[in-house]
């Protein structure tokens, strides 16, 4: 690294920190040549998501369009801010590690949709409708049935 004091090339490290949560490592460095010392981070390259919407347009991957989709499936639901973020953490953690760079905003809205599924299904099913995903009205009472029988399960403790 460059002193920029003196320009020189030589210097050594004299302190490795890492954030709380492991993103960033900074290093205290000594130039060999004028002593002087100076700091650098070292963080992840930020991976730009691609979202391609139903017309074909693209656009960057934006997480709090996902919270704010969230929140707006979930009012009055056991859903909070919280939980909105982290799913939209999660999913750009998935694409990220699956290297999915480009993606369908359909991919993205299943992608919600599963997690919300889970938490809590009146808020997965008003998010499905928000959307135009229920593709006829067979679709729509699937769904039901398929949460119907989530729920039985779940209360039947199995
Ligand atoms: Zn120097």
């Amino acid at each position: 690294m460059k002193c920029p004091k003196c320009g020189s090339l030589n210097d050594r490290v004299v302190d490795t920190r890492q954030s709380k949560d492991g993103t960033v490592i900074r290093r205290r460095r000594e130039c060999l040549d004028c002593g002087n010392r100076f700091t650098t981070y070292e963080r992840f390259e930020e991976e730009k998501i691609i979202v391609k919407k139903k017309s074909g347009e693209t656009q960057s991957f934006d997480k709090t369009k996902i919270i704010r989709g969230i929140l707006l499936a979930s009012k009055n639901r056991p859903i909070t801010q919280k939980h909105a973020e982290e799913i939209a953490n999660e999913i750009e953690r998935y694409l990220i590690d699956e290297g999915k760079l480009l993606v369908e905003s359909t991919e993205i809205g299943d992608l919600v949709q599963e997690r919300l599924k889970k938490l809590d299904p009146i808020a997965y099913i008003r998010f499905k409708s928000v959307y135009n995903e229920f593709k006829d009205i067979k679709d729509f009472e699937e769904t039901l049935k398929e949460i119907e029988e989530n729920s039985k399960e779940k209360s039947n403790g199995s």
